[in-house]
């Protein structure tokens, strides 16, 4: 198992969030209301689940052949973010690191590599046109929103604020 290096991307948040949709939209894991399916995604991906004690984690043997590891006791909307999280890893840190590597950094903007995969799943989970019409659809109702997108409320939020729709 080849641990994954962690350097954080030279990508900013929002080259990362443009990047997690597209490929989730290259995967095509998005059904009709925008809801991702991330077993497909792993599937496709080389990806495994295990469950067990120890912490959530990203082991990669090669590309393309990896596990993630969740702990047995949480809710399943808490396991797709942190699958998808661990997916935000998999490609910024371990497949493509030098992603953006040209692009000039201002002052102090590099983000640590858990922001960067927070960032990476939050919009991979929640593709934004998909989530902008159901914020609207349910005038902002975060309950309803989540549901649709299989998160938790508490995501739901944090993605309207970062797309400015509340
Ligand atoms: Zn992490």
């Amino acid at each position: 198992m080849t641990r994954v290096v962690k350097e954080p991307s030279r990508l900013s948040l929002t080259a990362i969030r443009e990047y997690a949709e597209r490929i989730g939209e290259h995967y095509d894991i998005y059904d009709r209301a925008g809801t991702a399916d991330l077993q497909a995604l792993l599937q496709k991906l080389g990806g495994k689940l295990a469950f067990g004690e120890s912490k959530e984690s990203l082991h990669v043997s090669a590309p393309g052949n990896f596990t993630i590891f969740l702990p047995l006791v949480t809710s399943s909307r808490r396991d797709r973010f942190t699958i998808a999280h661990e997916l935000g890893h998999y490609f910024l840190h371990y497949l493509h690191p030098k992603l953006g590597e040209a692009a000039s950094f201002g002052r102090g903007e590099r983000n640590s590599v858990e922001t960067q995969a927070n960032v990476f799943a939050s919009s991979l989970l929640m593709p934004e046109q998909e989530f902008t019409k159901a914020w609207k659809r349910f005038d902002g109702d975060s309950y309803r929103v989540a549901k649709i997108f299989e998160v938790s409320p508490a995501a739901a939020d944090v993605r309207a604020e970062v797309l400015r729709l509340k």
